[in-house]
């Protein structure tokens, strides 16, 4: 907890400011309902979120007859601490984790850092490299095994990548992996081409996996806002996704959208990027995350 406050001191510090601004200067009138949910779109919650706080809030009021400021700062906090409550899926050994997302979010550095974590804890975790469109995406994702000292699964540049994830899953029944991390392409510019492809490898996941659990997982990057809310709204329409990892948490102040993601998909956040080393995961708690927004 005190680490994840450290790291994402940036959101969390404009986020309380911004909110403070409103809740303890004017009264609560329509105006201040209305500058509310300006801020929370601001804090990038997103307006659907934004909306649904400020309206529930604006109800609550009404109801409890709230006038002094703290008490309407610890209804924000409840009903955004309720919004986030989104259980996470429990995954049975052994599992295939498909990893998801456009390409620069993060997505081959947090392989590493779940493989990391993962190895940590005493499983034996493969990844496959079936981002076969970029030679150099493979290639990282080598030199991290490497470093992490995990199997790795690979074909040659443009090779089909479903192709590389049926491999990878005899390698991993063959090898007695617990854990198999694949890398997905992420060409969002050819979404319907990228979509397809996706469908194509949840096939050969859902045919060869036998004995496997499944766990898809879309990773997105804090930094771009609103756009992750986007692209998460993008991949949950073509993949049924278990879970989210959010990269890129430190150092920005647009973690605020983690609450509209999950509002809005209704899937859970596992993880949070802090950095660029294989030790840069969090395990996520969006209720602790929005605790450490309202302190
Ligand atoms: P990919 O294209 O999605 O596979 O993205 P990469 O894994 O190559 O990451 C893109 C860049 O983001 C690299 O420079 C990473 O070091 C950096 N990066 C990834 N995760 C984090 C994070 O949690 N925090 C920070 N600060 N940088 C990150």
């Amino acid at each position: 907890y005190e680490r994840m406050c450290q790291k994402l001191k940036k959101t969390k510090d404009s986020f309380i400011q911004k909110v403070e601004n409103v809740v303890y200067y004017g009264d609560l009138d329509d105006d201040f309902f209305d500058e509310l949910e300006e801020t929370f779109i601001l804090s990038d919650l997103g307006i659907e979120t934004a909306t649904k706080i400020t309206e529930t809030l604006r109800e609550q009021i009404k109801e409890t007859k709230t006038k002094a400021k703290q008490d309407v700062m610890d209804l924000l906090r409840q009903i955004m601490t309720e919004m986030v409550e989104v259980e996470k899926h429990q995954t049975e050994l052994p599992v295939i984790m498909l990893v998801v997302g456009v390409n620069g979010v993060g997505k081959t550095t947090t392989i590493a850092k779940l493989a990391q974590k993962y190895k940590d804890q005493g499983k034996k975790v493969m990844v496959a490299a079936a981002d076969t469109f970029r030679a150099a995406a493979a290639e990282q994702l080598d030199v991290w095994a490497d470093r992490v000292g995990v199997d790795i699964i690979k074909s040659v540049q443009g090779a089909d990548p479903s192709s590389v994830v049926f491999d990878a899953i005899g390698a991993a029944r063959a090898r007695g992996a617990d854990i198999l991390l694949c890398d997905t392409a992420g060409r969002l510019h050819n979404k319907v081409n990228l979509m397809k492809e996706l469908e194509k490898i949840t096939r050969v996941v859902e045919r060869e996996g036998q004995g496997f659990s499944v766990h898809n997982l879309l990773v997105l990057d804090a930094t771009t806002g609103q756009n992750a809310l986007n692209q998460a709204k993008t991949f949950n329409d073509a993949v049924h996704l278990d879970g989210i990892v959010m990269t890129k948490m430190d150092g920005t102040a647009k973690g605020g959208v983690a609450i509209a993601i999950i509002d809005e998909l209704q899937v859970p956040i596992e993880y949070v990027g802090i950095g660029e080393k294989p030790e840069d995961l969090i395990d996520f708690d969006a209720g602790e995350f929005v605790r450490m927004l309202y302190e």
